[in-house]
């Protein structure tokens, strides 16, 4: 019997039970659709990250005798026609929890069924798939330690290895080459793949975890995994990470176990209320008064706020379509508390740029900062860039790095807070406003909702 199966968000061959499945029957189709509803809005960095990584995959495939076959349109219409290229009785995936893949599965599914094709779903992106961790009454949780201690209580099940042996098919019509379109100027993205990923995986273990507890919050040091892209694209399974970071007893491996759950748990509470993509999770901050986006969002889309720690964030996102998670909190507060701008513009932003760009971690990452979100990130607790520059960035490195106009201390002694002076002497904007006295207005605009 054969089967498809169809890769979505787990490009890669290893730890992958959905293929595993697949391969369980014989020959097998590995298909990726090129969907034009993700493609377009994914952006230039998730773009061409995903191009890439379809290269991987299909060298991967190819030193196994295999190839991945590309098709580009609606799912619905292209996986139906694959099936029935090879005469599949079943595609495998792993389940999508997304909004929009959720319901295109059902879809895609309905059509299979009409065809007399079941569509198998085993697993998911996520250690522990969301809506399987609930409350005592069977809701959704909207807490993160309760979750995270649940989630752990949970387990999941270990790593499996790759298929072999497999007998692999491939479509001869109608397949299309994934497009590779140049990438903005200024713009460099890490290498892709399942290889990639568990070499980054491995120096990591190595090197960083260890102290991953206490050098992580600091933009300026390699002190985090930079293992989002590959976890986003299912280069790797957090469930492989888990599998590594089990017998080792540091606070660090703790700690970043406990980030792994921050990831599951908003995929959770996004599969729970798919309304929070756009709209707020706590719908009375709807009805806080905001202003609409206009030059001074440039500006903050720009990296030219005049705050240097804003800009080198914003800067840093632009050339390597990452920032670091500091400075994502940082960044969206000032969007929010100090533009008083809603979420869903800054949010939309990072998407564009991001190549580990995730509803669920972004959409909620902001609601978090914004105060309209899960947990208890008080509204009122807004952040002070300068400070959060001098705290975190201790020696102005991660300024001095993203902001060039900045970048000699010769002539730039304080990149935090340069004097107008010396602001003016290498080109670098005055800061477009006020933090105390928009700290204030933030304030005021809150108290309308707490009435
Ligand atoms: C406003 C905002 C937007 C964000 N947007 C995204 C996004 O689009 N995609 C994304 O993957 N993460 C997002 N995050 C979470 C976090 O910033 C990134 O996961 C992290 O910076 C990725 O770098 P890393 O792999 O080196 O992280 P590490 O510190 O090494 O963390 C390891 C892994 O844990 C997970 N993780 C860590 N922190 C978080 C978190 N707060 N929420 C969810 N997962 C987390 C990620 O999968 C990450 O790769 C956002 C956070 C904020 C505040």
């Amino acid at each position: 019997m054969s089967t498809v199966f169809w890769f979505r968000r787990d490009l890669r061959l290893g730890d992958n039970p959905a293929l595993l499945a697949a391969c369980a029957h014989g020959p097998v189709l590995p298909l990726f659709v090129l969907d034009p509803a993700l493609w377009g809005p994914a952006g230039p960095s998730r773009r061409a990250y995903l191009a890439a990584s379809l290269g991987a995959l299909d060298a991967s495939l190819r030193a196994d005798g295999g190839r991945l076959s590309v098709v580009r349109g609606d799912p619905v219409r292209q996986v139906v026609r694959a099936a029935r290229a090879v005469g599949a009785s079943e595609v495998h995936v792993a389940a999508d929890h997304g909004p929009y893949g959720a319901r295109r599965d059902r879809e895609v599914e309905a059509a299979l069924a009409e065809e007399g094709v079941a569509l198998v779903r085993t697993g998911s992106p996520y250690a522990v798939s969301p809506g399987r961790v609930r409350k005592a009454d069977g809701s959704a949780y909207q807490v993160f330690t309760p979750f995270s201690r649940a989630w752990a209580e949970h387990g999941w099940r270990g790593p499996v290895a790759a298929p072999t042996g497999v007998k692999w098919q491939h479509l001869t019509e109608d397949t299309t080459e994934v497009p590779r379109p140049p990438l903005p100027a200024g713009l460099t993205l890490p290498e892709a793949g399942e290889e990639a990923a568990h070499r980054r995986w491995a120096e990591f273990l190595d090197d960083g975890v260890a102290d991953y507890d206490e050098r992580r919050d600091r933009p300026d040091l390699p002190g985090t995994s930079r293992m989002s892209h590959h976890l986003k694209w299912g280069e790797i399974h957090p469930r492989t990470l888990l599998a590594d970071l089990a017998p080792r007893r540091g606070a660090g491996a703790g700690i970043y176990r406990t980030e792994l759950a921050w990831r599951e748990f908003y995929a959770d509470v996004l599969d729970a209320r798919p309304d929070t993509a756009r709209d707020y999770l706590r719908a009375e901050y709807a009805r806080m008064p905001y202003d609409e986006p206009d030059e001074r969002f440039e500006a903050w889309c720009a990296g030219r706020t005049g705050f240097p720690v804003v800009d080198a964030a914003m800067r840093q996102l632009r050339a390597v379509g990452w920032m670091h998670n500091r400075m994502r909190m940082v960044s969206a507060s000032f969007l929010v508390k100090d533009l008083h701008v809603e979420w869903q513009h800054g949010a939309r932003h990072f998407l564009h740029w991001l190549v580990d760009g995730d509803l669920a971690s972004n959409n909620h990452g902001w609601q978090w900062t914004a105060g309209s979100g899960t947990d208890a990130a008080p509204f009122f607790r807004v952040f002070n860039p300068t400070s959060q520059g001098r705290r975190f960035d201790p020696d102005g490195a991660y300024v001095r790095r993203w902001v060039q106009e900045l970048a000699d201390p010769e002539r730039v002694p304080d990149p935090h807070d340069p004097s107008p002076e010396v602001r003016h002497s290498v080109g670098y904007p005055l800061a477009i406003l006020d933090h105390g006295a928009e700290r204030r207005e933030a304030l005021q605009r809150w108290e309308t909702i707490r009435r």
